[in-house]
């Protein structure tokens, strides 16, 4: 006799209708769901092994890499980013990172845990990185790996990466890049850009579910997992062993999650079939017509110019209106999700996805007028309609219907 008694049988859960626009997880493309729904098959069927195989080769378009170890590790971004730090780092190896976020500060956290030396720089919200910042402190703190954010998902800003390999292997160092919220929203060329690691995440930019975190190593990254002297502290996300049964062996480690699998290659099979050309562009317009809509109604950007992400927008709250009131009313009455501030924006900020298949016109007008409306019920005065009318006056300037 089971001790705990049944519990009443639930019906089968049903979603309700969203529209997600704020820093992930991103509106899924149906062909993606669909996708998920197919019957499984096993983790080391030859089907399967092919399916693998073709999301690696997609996965370097996506990364523009040639690099032979591109793969997905099980897990959400995080573990991604975990991955690259614990193959890299060894007790006592020391890191620099850059901190300008909520996500430059994780990665402290995971290098800490991994038991590297850490050394930091700073930057304020909203700002990034310039190269010789990364020089001087390379000087005064040399370093194994130098870890950086591409897009911060916290502040919306967008770090120039271009520079930073050459002064980082200068100094010896490896350069490794979360690219969670960029990966196919902005470009990102690993191999032109010669960056040594990168992570990325599933739900943002590629708009699939979260659940797998593709990751990229180069020949210099890959050597230096070689010359490890000591195991990898993590069972789970031993890239020495997951490569094997992403490599020719098959070898068993973990079972593969399988349908996340079946998602990841059809979100990069729909990034193919767009091109990354125009799905930075789409990405742009979108970005930039959000944000002249916003400057319509006087609504800041909290992002320092010339460092916006366009698909992720932060968005100054105007003073005395409630956050989580308009926030609760535009899921409620829209079903439109947007993500609050973190840290010192708490309150301050709105976030505004417009990601992977988010990124789309219909969307930008959608949200601007859902916006105008909930602020002129809470009394702020919003001239009707301004907001949309900018965001279509940019929307226009292509001639092009802006989906997907
Ligand atoms: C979302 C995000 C992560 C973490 O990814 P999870 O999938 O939430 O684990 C890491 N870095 C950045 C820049 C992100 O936006």
């Amino acid at each position: 006799m089971p001790t705990k008694s049944r519990p009443a049988p639930p019906a089968p859960f049903e979603p309700p209708a969203r529209v997600l626009l704020g820093p992930g997880p991103s509106d899924v493309h149906p062909r993606v769901r669909e996708a998920m729904a197919k019957p499984l098959i096993g983790h080391l069927d030859p089907v399967f092994v092919g399916l693998m195989d073709e999301t690696q080769e997609l996965l370097r378009y996506a990364f523009q890499t040639e690099n032979k170890l591109t793969l997905a590790v099980s897990g959400t971004g995080s573990a991604g980013m975990e991955t690259i730090v614990v193959n890299l780092i060894e007790p006592g190896d020391p890191m620099l990172v850059c901190v300008n976020g909520i996500f430059g500060a994780r990665m402290v956290d995971v290098a800490e845990r991994a038991r590297a030396q850490v050394t930091t720089i700073e930057r304020p919200y909203g700002e990034t990185f310039d190269p010789d910042e990364i020089r001087r402190a390379l000087k005064a703190h040399p370093a194994k790996v130098v870890g950086i954010v591409q897009a911060e998902t916290s502040t919306g800003a967008w770090q120039p990466l271009e520079e930073i390999a050459e002064i980082v292997h200068e100094a010896g160092a490896l350069l490794a890049v979360d690219a969670v919220t960029s990966l196919a929203g902005v470009p990102l060329e690993v191999d032109a850009w010669e960056i040594d690691a990168v992570y990325s995440g599933t739900q943002k930019c590629l708009s699939c579910p979260p659940g797998l975190a593709p990751v990229t190593l180069g020949a210099r990254a890959v050597e230096t997992l070689a010359a490890r002297k000591t195991k990898v502290q993590s069972w789970y996300l031993d890239l020495s062993m997951i490569m094997r049964y992403w490599g020719s062996d098959r070898f068993y480690h973990h079972t593969a999650p399988i349908s996340m699998n079946y998602a990841l290659r059809e979100a990069l099979a729909l990034v193919a079939k767009e091109g990354l050309e125009a799905r930075h562009a789409r990405h742009a317009l979108c970005g930039q017509a959000l944000q002249a809509g916003l400057a319509a109604i006087g609504i800041g950007l909290a992002t320092r110019a010339g460092n916006r992400l366009p698909q992720l927008t932060c968005a100054l709250i105007p003073d005395g209106v409630d956050d989580l009131a308009v926030r609760k009313r535009l899921l409620a009455d829209w079903g439109i999700e947007v993500g609050g501030g973190l840290g010192p924006w708490k309150g301050k900020v709105w976030r505004i996805g417009l990601m992977g298949h988010g990124a789309r016109a219909s969307n930008v007008t959608l949200f601007l007028s859902a916006l105008e409306t909930c602020l002129r019920d809470l009394g702020v005065d919003v001239p009707v309609d301004a907001s949309v009318k900018a965001a279509s006056a940019v929307l226009e300037q292509t001639g092009q219907p802006v989906s997907v």
